[in-house]
C-alpha cells in the first residue's frame, strides 16, 4: 500500500514540476491531500475549485495507513489536507498528533458547532444516517421509530446486522451511550442480540439482501448504500425489497456519521489549503460532493439528491459528534462483553 501510494504522490509531484516549469509563478500554487475517500467521488470537486482558483488539487489516495504515513513523515510530509471517512479515523488523526488546529470564520459560520472539533482539528463535510431498512412485506418493521426499540423482543428473529465491532455499528452503540448511559446500552445491546436472526456478519448491503429473501424483517444500514444499490443491476432488486425507515435515538434523532478533513500538523501550502476547505463548504462544493456520495451535505440549506429526497424527511441527531466519540473506547468494550459477534 505504502509503496503504491509513494509512486502515485512521486506521479503527482512529477506533473506539478512539468506545470510549474511552464508557469513558474504558479509554483507554490498548489494543495496536497491524503485521501481515504476514493479518487472518483472527490475529482469532479477538486477540478472545479482548481478551475475557479488556479490551485492544482494533488491526490494521494488509500484505503490505509495514511494517518500512520504521516505520523512518519513528520515536519516533512508534503500533505496539507487529510480527508477521512468516519468519526474514528478522524479522531484517530488528531490523537496521532497529525493535525493542527484553525480557526475559520467561514467553516464556524458553515458547519453547525456539533459537527466541528471545537479547537479546528477537523471539520465534517457530509453526513450520512444509519438506518432501519424494513422489509416491505413486514409491517412491524415499517413501524419502527426509534433505535431503543429494536431491543423488544417484538422483534425476536427478526433483525440482521453486520458485526458490531465494525466502525459503523461502534458509532451507533457510542451514541448509545452517550445519550443513555452505559447501563442502559449494555441492556439494548444484549436486547438486539437476542433479536437477530442469524450471526451478526456481512456488510451493509448483504443484509439488505436477507431481507429481501424475507430471512429478516430489518436490517441495520448506512443512507448512502440505498443510493449504491438502486445503480448497481445486481442490488436493484434488493433496494427495492426495502423501505428506508428514519428512527430516532434519544427522541433527538437519527444517528449520523461524517466523512471529515483536517489540515495536517505539517501543511506546507497552509494558505492554499485553506482555500481549499472553504471551498468545500461553499454550496456547489456541498452539493458536488454529497450527491457524488449520495450523502447529506453538511450546510444547511444546500439541496438534496433526488434519492435522498426519495428516500423520506433525514432529521439528524444533534448531539455533539466529539462527545459521541469519546466513547468509542466504552462502546467497543461493551460489544465484546456483550458478545455481540459471537
Ligand atoms: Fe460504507
Amino acid at each position: 500500500m505504502s509503496r503504491l501510494t509513494g509512486r502515485l504522490l512521486f506521479a503527482a509531484a512529477a506533473v506539478t514540476a512539468g506545470l510549474t516549469g511552464a508557469t513558474p509563478a504558479l509554483a507554490a500554487d498548489e494543495v496536497n491531500v491524503y485521501s481515504y475517500r476514493q479518487p472518483a467521488l472527490i475529482d469532479p470537486l477538486f477540478a472545479a475549485f482548481t478551475k475557479d482558483t488556479g490551485i492544482k488539487v494533488n491526490v494521494v489516495p488509500a484505503d490505509k495507513g495514511l494517518i500512520e504515513r504521516l505520523r512518519q513523515e513528520g515536519a516533512n510530509s508534503p500533505a496539507d489536507l487529510l480527508l477521512s471517512v468516519g468519526i474514528d479515523q478522524v479522531v484517530d488523526a488528531v490523537d496521532a498528533g497529525v493535525t493542527q488546529p484553525l480557526k475559520s470564520a467561514v467553516l464556524e459560520k458553515r458547519i453547525p458547532a456539533n459537527l466541528r472539533d471545537p479547537q479546528g482539528h477537523w471539520f465534517a463535510l457530509t453526513l450520512r444516517g444509519r438506518i432501519v431498512y424494513a422489509g416491505k412485506t413486514a409491517p412491524e418493521a415499517n413501524a419502527v421509530r426509534t433505535y431503543e426499540e429494536l431491543a423488544d423482543p417484538k422483534f425476536k428473529g427478526k433483525i440482521c446486522t453486520r458485526p458490531g465491532s465494525h466502525p459503523y455499528q461502534i458509532g451507533l452503540l457510542s451514541a448509545f451511550i452517550a445519550h443513555h448511559g452505559e447501563a442502559r446500552a449494555e441492556q439494548w445491546l444484549r436486547g438486539l442480540k437476542a433479536n437477530l436472526a442469524q450471526k451478526a456478519g456481512g456488510n451493509d448491503r448483504s443484509q439488505v439482501k436477507v431481507v429481501m429473501e424475507s430471512k429478516c424483517a430489518l436490517s441495520l444500514g448506512n443512507t448512502y448504500y440505498y443510493g449504491y444499490m438502486l445503480a448497481e443491476h445486481e442490488q436493484k432488486a434488493w433496494a427495492e425489497a426495502v423501505n428506508p425507515i428514519f428512527p430516532t435515538l434519544g427522541g433527538a434523532g437519527t444517528h449520523v456519521n461524517i466523512s471529515g478533513i483536517s489540515l495536517t500538523k505539517a501543511a506546507p501550502h497552509k494558505a492554499d489549503a485553506v482555500r481549499l476547505l472553504e471551498y468545500m463548504v461553499s454550496d456547489e462544493a456541498q452539493r458536488l460532493y454529497a450527491e457524488k456520495n449520495n450523502e447529506y451535505p453538511v450546510v444547511q440549506g444546500v439541496e438534496l439528491s433526488d434519492i435522498l429526497k426519495k428516500m423520506g424527511t433525514f432529521k439528524p441527531d444533534a448531539i455533539d459528534l466529539a462527545r459521541v466519540a469519546s466513547y468509542r473506547g466504552a462502546a467497543v468494550q461493551l460489544n465484546n462483553k456483550v458478545g455481540y459477534d459471537e
